[in-house]
């Protein structure tokens, strides 16, 4: 029963809700039944969720690096509704419609400039499938089939199918369990860590070694630039990512940059490559491409892929969701694309980065933390051990704050329109947290 004048729930369904959930809902990476039941969410605005009992907290995930702007955009909102009052779907083939032209439009001026075409895709998991089928297929159609292998560095994640699992990090946890049936691509040891650190010359050597040893089998090149994130949360130096381009360069293989996590401003540049000055073959963005309202995702490649993919014997890209393009998605997805260009993004980001990197500051010497390091608008504390999610999360919810954490890592991925004290209040629940571990 819902309490209409509160908006709020009584506790009887708020638990009837959690019951059936925990029995009969899967979550993310989730036992079933659910071990802890999860929260319970009625609404959200600006950053803050509020749950059914009323609590209300900062959204210090940003719902998974997505809700850059905050919940409940009016712009935001306004764009969904108006396309929904026109079409909410129509399919792709044979069809197209001037919203999901438009977003192409933007995304080929946003992203560096060889990109020039784009594919668009129902989720990130699916954009890096289509980017790993285009690496495959332009070789195919180039007549040589035997450039089927991917090389890639430890420590990625790349998204949750069986073409993605084969090149997020093999033994990190989280796809180990299915090695046996996953494509066989080369791994290089995980970058050395730090945005400013100098680089390794025995790390760029390997990286050397590796794509001269099998350039003859190898079709592409594929990381996330400058931040790896599900796979731990790790930042690396620019120059690691300049040297992958010359030897995509030097070996002729294509790079595939997986900017789901790194696109639209979040490490301080638009896009983790701009760090590095360099440009991909292939590019896939998602997450905070809709502002954080749908699922959509994209695939960008050159001129030359495109081409040389058409070239061959199928003659056609072989992808073609259902929900391609979904207007929808789309609408709200340029629409977020024309805030965040509108407003002071790089400021917003560099302050989080200011207010994290001294919120954060003497955390790291706290006797339970290994690491702590911030970039842009993301902030990670790296314990020793492994955490106790739940009590780790108790403490967050107690600081009025939302966190996640996942393995080691205690992070934030904050919505850019945080207030600076929003940010130092998610600071304070993460520090109190590492007090703690
Ligand atoms: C989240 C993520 C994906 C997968 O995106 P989904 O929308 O969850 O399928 C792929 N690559 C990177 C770098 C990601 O962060």
């Amino acid at each position: 029963m819902i309490d209409v004048k509160l908006g709020r729930m009584s506790p009887a369904e708020i638990e009837r809700l959690r019951a059936f959930d925990r029995d009969h809902v899967w979550h993310p990476y989730a036992p079933m039944p659910a071990a802890v039941p999860p929260e319970v969410v009625v609404s959200a605005s600006g950053v803050r969720l509020t749950l059914a009992d009323g609590t209300e907290l900062i959204d210090g995930m940003s719902s998974w690096w997505a809700a850059i702007h905050g919940y409940n955009h009016p712009e935001l909102n306004a764009a969904v509704t108006r396309q929904l009052g026109r079409m909410a779907h129509v399919m792709f083939g044979g069809l197209t419609h001037p919203t999901a032209v438009r977003l192409a439009e933007r995304l080929v001026d946003l992203t560096p400039e060889p990109l020039t075409t784009v594919f668009f895709a129902d989720s990130g998991s699916v954009a890096v499938e289509v980017a790993i089928k285009m690496t495959l297929q332009y070789w195919r159609s180039q007549g040589r089939p035997e450039r089927h292998r991917l090389l890639t560095v430890r420590g990625g994640y790349h998204g949750d199918t069986f073409g993605d699992m084969a090149v997020c990090d093999p033994v990190n946890g989280m796809h180990q369990l299915f090695t046996d049936v996953l494509a066989k691509h080369v791994f290089a040891p995980p970058p050395p860590l730090g945005y400013l650190a100098e680089p390794d010359p025995a790390y760029l050597e390997e990286l050397r070694r590796l794509a001269a040893a099998h350039s003859g089998e190898l079709a592409g090149i594929i990381v996330e630039p400058i931040v790896q994130g599900a796979g731990g949360m790790r930042f690396y130096a620019p120059e690691y990512l300049q040297a992958l381009r010359e030897l995509a360069d030097e070996h002729d293989l294509l790079l595939v940059l997986d900017e789901i996590a790194t696109g639209f401003g979040r490490t301080g540049e638009m896009w983790g490559c701009d760090h590095a000055e360099i440009a991909p073959d292939i590019m896939c963005v998602g997450k905070a491409l809709t502002g954080g309202y749908m699922t959509m995702a994209a695939t960008l490649c050159t001129d030359r892929v495109a081409r040389g993919i058409t070239s061959g014997e199928a003659g056609v890209l072989m992808h073609g969701p259902t929900y391609m393009a979904n207007p929808l998605a789309a609408s709200v997805a340029s629409a977020s694309i024309d805030l965040l260009l509108s407003r002071d993004w790089r400021d917003e980001v560099d302050t989080i980065e200011a207010v994290l990197t001294a919120g954060l500051d003497g955390a790291a010497d706290l006797p339970g933390v290994r690491d702590v390091r911030v970039l842009g608008a993301i902030g990670v504390i790296e314990a020793r051990e492994p955490v106790d999610v739940p009590a780790v999360q108790k403490i967050a919810m107690d600081h009025g704050v939302w966190l996640r954490p996942f393995g080691r890592l205690v992070y934030t991925m904050p919505p850019y329109v945080c207030t600076q004290e929003e940010i130092e209040q998610i600071a304070d629940a993460m520090y109190a947290i590492a007090e703690t571990l």
